[in-house]
């Protein structure tokens, strides 16, 4: 079935920042919408994300250029194409942007109208959007649920918690993804009591986890473990941890500007190690700066044999990226956002070079969300490892972990 037309919007995230929301009728009949996220702590390799500049409007933060590069310039390509060709509509996307880093149209552009082509297509087929994708890119078929990875402490530009380390995740171990749902959303209830008993602010932060000045990452990681007990469980066999040190964002000029230490990369492995040893921190993501190789091969030499080490920044959803990390042996997972590289395509054949070489895909939201949950059906179709979508508070988040529940239902 042909597309008719592509509209696109500009519509706030959950941060109050404007973003790209793309329309695309099919058939004249079918009408299917994609939002597109935005992060804060953005990778320096990330796919460009088409801002306006225009201090007048959203302190700059517009999105009108990348709505007129939809409907101007993408529109008039892709009318009258079958809407299903998500290969080639991506294709006709990236030739016709023509840079390495999509600076031309905006990744944020490009993306939109990638997904929403996606979704029209799962409803021309009248399939489930986690099913058409496994067709469309000759995926293994059948359902398989990630474990949820969820960010119940917020700290590095998430929050003003103070706490260096960006987040605090917990990957419940039950059976049933709606049972890890379960057990974590109790988990965080039980963190609220401790943190209020203990005197300490349960405001959220970007992604809805609390954000509380407990004066050290450590201090997060110890309360985490008291929480999981006060809910009945076992830390490390009902419930694991993990982390994301987002670490290029305190680094500086070969240091590690650590809550108020500066330490080297060495150091940053020996305290993280350290922690791997005292808790059941079994993922830890960007524990280094996207660019520091040399400490990342030896964070993975010393620990990839008994953690799950994600590349974010250091891979952002890039082939190439994650080559280098192949080739160098850095890294045994990689994190997808499908918004650092900006097609469905690209960012396949990412994961599926990931899963070749056997690297964990953990598929992500960004600290700035939609409503949109693509991301959920995304992981299923993948069979990915994790699905990372923030806390349990905070429709933006809990949304795509309902949409897997939805599914495993069925
Ligand atoms: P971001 O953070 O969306 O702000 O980049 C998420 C992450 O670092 O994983
Ligand atoms: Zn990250």
């Amino acid at each position: 079935m042909k597309i008719t037309s592509v509209k696109a919007q500009e519509v706030l995230d959950s941060r109050g920042n404007p973003t790209v929301r793309v329309f695309m009728t099919v058939g004249n009949k079918i009408l299917s919408t994609a939002s597109v996220p935005s992060g804060a702590s953005t990778g320096s390799h990330e796919a460009l994300e088409l801002r306006d500049g225009d201090k007048k409007r959203f302190g700059g933060k517009g999105v009108l250029k990348a709505v007129r590069n939809v409907e101007k310039i993408i529109a008039q390509k892709l009318l009258g194409m079958d809407v299903r060709r998500q290969r080639a509509i991506d294709e006709i996307m990236l030739k016709l942007d023509g840079t390495k880093n999509k600076s031309k149209l905006g990744a944020n552009a490009i993306l939109g109208v990638s997904l929403a082509a996606a979704r029209a297509g799962a409803a021309v087929n009248q399939t489930e959007l986690w099913q058409y994708l496994q067709k469309t890119f000759r995926l293994k078929s059948g359902a398989k649920f990630p474990h949820p990875t969820m960010n119940v402490i917020n700290g590095g530009v998430h929050a003003d918690s103070g706490l260096s380390v960006q987040e605090f995740m917990l990957i419940p171990q039950q059976k049933k993804f709606a049972e890890r749902v379960r057990v974590g959303a109790e988990v965080f209830a039980a963190l609220k009591l401790l943190l209020k008993a203990e005197g300490y602010a349960v405001g959220v932060g970007d992604e809805g986890g609390f954000a509380p000045h407990l004066g050290g990452s450590e201090k997060a990681l110890q309360i985490l473990m008291t929480a999981i007990q006060r809910a009945g469980y076992k830390p490390g066999s009902d419930v694991k941890l993990g982390m994301d040190a987002a670490a290029s964002e305190f680094y500086d000029k070969g240091f590690y500007n650590f809550e108020g230490k500066k330490k080297t990369g060495d150091q940053m492995i020996d305290m993280i190690a350290g922690w791997t040893q005292k808790y059941p921190l079994v993922s830890v993501e960007d524990p280094l700066h996207e660019d520091d190789w040399e400490h990342w091969k030896k964070f993975t030499a010393k620990l990839g044999h008994a953690i799950t080490i994600v590349g974010d920044d250091l891979f952002v959803t890039n082939v190439e990226r994650l080559k280098m990390g192949i080739e160098k042996k850095v890294g045994n997972a990689i994190l997808i956002k499908l918004n650092q590289i900006g097609t469905l395509s690209e960012t396949i054949d990412t994961i599926q070079l990931a899963q070749k070489h056997k690297y964990k895909v953990s598929i992500s939201h960004r600290s700035g969300e939609t409503a949109d949950t693509f991301i959920a059906d995304l992981a299923i179709a993948v069979g990915a490892d994790f699905l990372k979508s923030g806390s349990l508070s905070r429709s933006e988040r809990v949304e795509k972990y309902n949409r897997v529940m939805e599914v495993e239902r069925g």
